[in-house]
């Protein structure tokens, strides 16, 4: 049994009214480009609010909400749909490790992914970019200037992985 703190209980509540607005606010935003709500698509971007972090489709299909209610190609189609309107953007290695995470304004995270196993791992040293961000958007007029940005190489799992082939097994 797990016991909730009356400090965790009301944590929980501003994060699940977070949730509410982060969808509200992205339903409202296709509905005004003229996208039909669906059950689906509100499952869908309930599921990704909850998890703020890189998911793949298979991970969406096999969640909790999703499981039955939607299958791989119905998530697929929604999630182009979703990154066409800008309010998903694809990350990983295309074709092999694809993730999506919703596009939250004013939060941000860069990532670190893997060239062999397509891991993906959200950078947390701070941005670099946003001082440039911000001089970019003073000196060009441009409004609402933002930046995506991915890292790309081997993981310690994978790099270990590589210098362990061919060598015998000593431990
Ligand atoms: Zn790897
Ligand atoms: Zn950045």
């Amino acid at each position: 049994m797990t016991f909730i703190s009356p400090g965790d209980m009301k944590m929980q509540v501003n994060k699940d009214a977070e949730i509410q607005t982060l969808v509200g606010r992205v339903v409202e935003r296709l509905r005004s480009r003229g996208l039909r709500r669906t059950r689906a698509l509100d499952l869908l971007i309930t599921e990704m609010a909850r998890h703020s972090r890189p998911m793949t489709i298979a991970e969406l299909t096999e969640s909790e909400s999703l499981q039955g209610q939607c299958d791989p190609a119905t998530v697929y189609r929604l999630l182009m749909k979703l990154e066409e309107h800008g309010v998903v953007r694809r990350l990983g290695l295309h074709g092999r490790a694809v993730y999506f995470i919703l596009v939250q304004p004013g939060r941000h995270h860069d990532y670190l992914v893997c060239t062999d196993c397509g891991e993906i791992a959200q950078i947390d040293i701070e941005c670099p970019v946003r001082t440039l961000e911000q001089e970019l958007q003073k000196q060009s007029g441009y409004h609402h200037v933002y930046h995506e940005l991915e890292f790309f190489g081997v993981c310690p799992d994978c790099h270990q992985g590589a210098e362990h082939e061919g060598r015998a097994h000593c431990c």
